[in-house]
């Protein structure tokens, strides 16, 4: 198919605090989106129980972590509560290549850095319903010391600051209702007159069956 005809991918930025329920919402909304990608994160913070490589992130020390940047091999990478978290670039390029959209789920230092890289871009900011339920639920999950909890406070204090830069904002405050209201802002966003081909035009323009 010719370049200038091929649908290429929207990619999706996801933000918000630690512990707000956006894996939930991700991994809730992903089975009934068709041609959505997840783009799997590098990091260097340790695993948690249950979690896999190659599943919730690529697990790396920091050696490599810091060759990849060298190599300037992310998309974007940032340091989030004394770990590096970042986006390998090449699975998120050909996967919209492909005509696929991604979703990448980023703090909002890496949300930034990829607008800036990539202005078209639609940024969602998942909130809570408010920091008291989010501490309650960083404190619920148990996963992380006290030092670390107030970090991830603290972070998220910032990013809930900055969520008017966004194109969006879902409050997660009943499961079922953030993940509608991310599937109708997908399908929105795909229906965006300006994502159109000119194929599709010339698809709309046919004038014989
Ligand atoms: P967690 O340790 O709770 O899995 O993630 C901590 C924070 O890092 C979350 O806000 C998460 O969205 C963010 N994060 C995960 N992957 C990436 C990434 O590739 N780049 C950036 N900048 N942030 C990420």
């Amino acid at each position: 198919m010719d370049e200038a005809q091929h649908r290429k991918g929207i990619l999706f930025v996801m933000t918000g605090a630690s512990g707000v329920g956006k894996d939930t919402i991700r991994r809730a909304a992903l089975p009934a989106i068709d041609g959505m990608v997840y783009s799997i994160s590098a990091t260097t913070r340790g695993r948690r129980p249950g979690e896999v490589h190659g599943e919730q992130y690529y697990f790396y020390d920091r050696t490599t972590f810091e060759g990849m940047i060298e190599r300037d091999e992310l998309l974007e990478y940032a340091d989030y509560v004394g770990d590096y978290y970042g986006t390998p670039s090449l699975p998120v390029r050909q996967a919209m290549d492909d005509g696929s959209d991604v979703l990448l789920e980023l703090e909002l230092v890496g949300a930034r850095e990829v607008k800036r890289k990539i202005p078209e871009a639609v940024m969602l900011f998942i909130a809570p319903p408010s920091l008291y339920e989010l501490e309650r639920r960083l404190r619920g999950r148990g996963t992380d010391s006290e030092a670390k909890i107030q970090k991830r406070l603290a972070r998220a204090r910032d990013e809930i600051r900055a969520v008017r830069e966004f194109d969006y904002a879902i409050v997660n405050d009943v499961l079922e209702d953030a993940v509608g209201l991310f599937t109708s802002i997908i399908r929105a966003e795909r229906a965006r007159a300006s994502h159109l081909q000119d194929s599709d035009v010339a698809d709309f323009l046919r004038e014989q069956g």
